[in-house]
């Protein structure tokens, strides 16, 4: 058997004559960039994430940056973030001209830490940059509560977490924007590359739908700005498949939960942590190895056995040769559980439209790897979740 890590064109093939039906509708309708599709999917996607705005962008990244140009950070300011992330959040932090500053991540989350913010704001720090990684929320509230206490400027980088949220908040309530990727592989994906940042905030709004058409908002009448828009085509995609988001992702969970009951005795890895009250939608589900040696080996089983598993990510933006260190870019403190996390991460295939057969096919293969290495599996958490938990994890 084969096991693909995405599911792309089953998925396309199971709602098939909708997405054409809106395609078409495009097609038909001679507008193709910022017509009316484009504005059908923001007055979706706004409503859908309970902001009052959606702005669809040209991708995930542009909508980091575009966030912080529309916040005024740029040259000389810092923004905060964590280095176990996508390379784009740092990279838009890069492109926006500012300086990243990373602090580590929780052990059992992977997001941000709220607890090591604090050390690492200096009077230039403008903004933080939660990431919601693998599709659980960072700590929104305590989050908000620092950056409220310091003044600073909040974007949460939503790219993994269409559709989830805390126990006591959602994505977009409780920071300046929350950006998106629609890149085909996310939770909700187009046929390519597109992206949204959402708002409460009028200004922002604004100030975004000028600079993603060139400092446009009348016929030519110009300021700066650049070209980053989101085709009306993959608005009709997007639009078709928002209303399937929320099953998708109870789908996704379902197979997180067939996972964890099946794998949950082994002893050479760590299953992911879900919190509890958190709605998790599981864009990637990721284990750790107790021993990072461990983790090319176990790919490689899992590869060979015909199962797609990946990592995410394997290597941390600080240890990536090409990151612009001479712009003062720096981590501050020590960072153990984002480097442990990118030593030990292995991701199992995951997406809604896989099988039973399918999962539990994976969890035949890695059970195979672990009982050949069982009796060397050190005791208690491996070095990724060994860390000392903070209050956000409990
Ligand atoms: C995918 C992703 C991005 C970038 O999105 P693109 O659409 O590829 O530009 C940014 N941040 C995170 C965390 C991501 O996963």
């Amino acid at each position: 058997m084969k096991v693909e890590f995405y599911g792309h064109v089953r998925q396309y093939h199971n709602i098939q004559a909708e997405i054409d039906a809106n395609i078409k509708k495009v097609l038909e309708s001679g507008n193709y960039v910022q017509g009316p599709m484009l504005k059908q999917f923001e007055a979706e996607f706004a409503a859908y994430s309970g902001t009052k705005y959606a702005i669809g962008v040209a991708n995930g990244t542009d909508a980091i940056w575009l966030a912080l140009m529309a916040l005024g950070v740029g040259p000389g300011d810092e923004v905060i973030t964590h280095p176990n992330t996508f390379f784009a959040t740092a990279e838009a932090i890069w492109i926006a001209g500012a300086t990243a500053v990373f602090v580590d991540c929780c052990p059992k989350t992977k997001c941000i830490c709220p607890e090591k913010i604090e050390a690492a704001i200096t009077p230039r720090t403008k903004a933080i940059i939660p990431v919601h990684l693998y599709g659980q929320c960072a700590d929104m509230v305590a989050i908000k509560k620092i950056a409220d206490k310091h003044g600073l400027k909040v974007i949460e980088d939503n790219a993994q977490g269409i559709g989830a949220h805390g126990p006591n908040f959602k994505i977009g309530q409780l920071s300046d924007a929350a950006t998106t990727s629609f890149i085909i592989q996310k939770n909700l994906g187009t046929f390519g590359d597109s992206g949204a940042l959402v708002t409460n905030s009028a200004e922002i709004d604004a100030k975004v739908r000028k600079l993603r058409n060139h400092g446009s908002n009348a016929r030519n009448v110009h300021s700066y700005g650049f070209n980053s828009r989101l085709d009306d085509l993959h608005a009709g995609v997007l639009s078709a498949k928002l209303k399937h988001i929320d099953a998708w992702n109870d789908q996704r969970r379902q197979w997180a939960a067939r996972y964890t009951a099946g794998l949950v005795g082994c002893k050479t890895f760590d299953l992911p942590v879900a919190l509890p009250d958190y709605r998790h939608v599981y864009h990637l589900y990721v284990i750790e190895t107790k021993k990072p040696e461990w983790r090319d080996a176990l790919v490689k089983h899992l590869n060979d056995a015909g199962v797609d598993a990946k990592t995410h990510y394997s290597i941390a933006i600080h240890q990536q040769a090409g990151y612009p260190w001479g712009k003062g870019a720096r981590i501050v403190g020590a960072v153990p559980n984002a480097e442990a996390n990118a030593a030990c991460c292995i991701s199992l295939p995951m997406f809604p439209e896989l099988t039973a057969e399918e999962v539990d096919f994976v969890i035949a293969k890695v059970k195979e790897w672990d009982a050949k290495y069982a009796s060397q599996a050190p005791a208690g958490k491996g070095p990724a979740q060994s860390g000392a938990a903070c209050g956000c994890c409990r």
